[in-house]
């Protein structure tokens, strides 16, 4: 089976199409036929060697695979060959007590598809039986592989780690990036106002299209400002954010008094500088979110079979092209999701 491998970190970093033998289940596992995995900004980090964990090279990236199942190894009884599968890629024992209690995202064991082990830029994968959930009729290869990472970040965001009322105000940060097209889709499910951050006009276009009935550019520096005018000097619910550095900064005064920021990543910068004044006098609130738990991706899949989570995807590219859809994740020319499809 052919695979993309990463084999010297950078930015960008050395990558190969490489020939490897078929792989095969062992005991609670299955080997699923890659149909299409999607790129994410954990997949740069992984290629920079920008993340604070130790990474094996050569490394199949991928973490958001959608495929069918080709072999099913001792002990499964559940999936057979030719089921189609989504996985979640938060890799989870099934057995600590966070996983115990549901909390598949705090996991003690937990491992990440595509960055501890081999991911789906490649023909096959091999996962635990326990990440696989099944995939509706509704929801094709590559809309699973658009979605089911970056949409159930969003997921997880939005109702496991905060709590919407119908009328609220959800600011959504960067609202044509996966998370954010995903965000501002299940916010207006939940009956909120929608205001979103984008950078040019594409951006704007795509972010009013998923539901955002407002768009503030954040090159101003005066966007904090622009968001509490449109919602009548108020300031916002809840901020969702993945970008970090100023932008987190900047977000915390877009708060209403009680708001909260979540924030599930920080592509800009891991560092910010937090004036605690304002946290406690406004009793403000900033939530970490990790990753997802299995019924997250269970909830996304169902919003996007009852087509109320639409997919946004750039482009669709073979194995090949694998190392090109990296360059333009970086130079930041994907509008929604790039999706390799081996
Ligand atoms: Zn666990």
């Amino acid at each position: 089976m052919k695979a993309v491998q990463l084999t010297a970190h950078g930015a960008p970093g050395q990558f190969r199409i490489a020939e490897l033998p078929n792989l095969i289940a062992g005991p609670g596992e299955v080997v699923v036929a890659v149909r299409a995995c999607g790129l994410n900004h954990l997949d740069l980090w992984l290629e920079e060697g920008n993340l604070p964990i130790p990474i094996q090279l050569p490394r199949t990236p991928g973490s958001e695979v959608a495929g069918q199942i080709i072999q099913t190894g001792p002990g499964i009884g559940a999936w057979k060959a030719g089921d189609r599968v989504a996985v979640q890629s938060n890799l989870f024992c099934g057995q600590c007590e966070f996983c115990e209690r549901g909390q598949e995202s705090l996991c003690l064991r937990g491992q990440l598809l595509g960055v501890d082990r081999d991911g789906g830029f490649a023909e096959q994968v091999l996962v635990p039986e326990r990440s696989l959930v099944r995939l509706p009729d509704q929801v094709s290869y590559e809309c699973s592989a658009a979605l089911t990472l970056a949409g159930s970040t969003a997921m997880h965001m939005l109702t496991d780690r905060v709590e919407i009322q119908p009328g609220n105000w959800v600011l959504v940060v960067g609202g044509a990036s996966g998370v954010g097209s995903a965000a501002i889709q299940i916010a207006r499910g939940l009956s909120a106002r929608v205001i979103a951050t984008a950078s040019n006009d594409a951006k704007k276009a795509l972010a009013l299209k998923l539901g955002a009935e407002q768009v503030v550019d954040p090159v101003s520096e005066a966007w904090p400002a622009e968001v509490r005018k449109l919602t009548g000097k108020r300031g916002v619910d809840v901020v969702v954010e993945h970008v970090g550095g100023t932008i987190l900064e900047q977000s915390l005064n877009c708060l209403a008094r009680g708001g909260t920021i979540v924030t599930c990543g920080a592509t800009a910068s891991r560092d910010v500088q937090l004036n605690l004044w304002p946290l406690f006098v406004k009793e403000h609130r900033l939530v970490g979110s990790y990753g997802r738990t299995r019924r997250d991706l269970v909830s996304t899949l169902d919003w996007a079979a009852a087509g109320k989570l639409q997919a946004v995807i750039d482009r669709a590219v073979g194995l090949s092209e694998t190392p090109a859809a990296f360059a333009a994740l970086r130079n930041r020319t994907v509008l929604g999701k790039a999706v390799v499809v081996p």
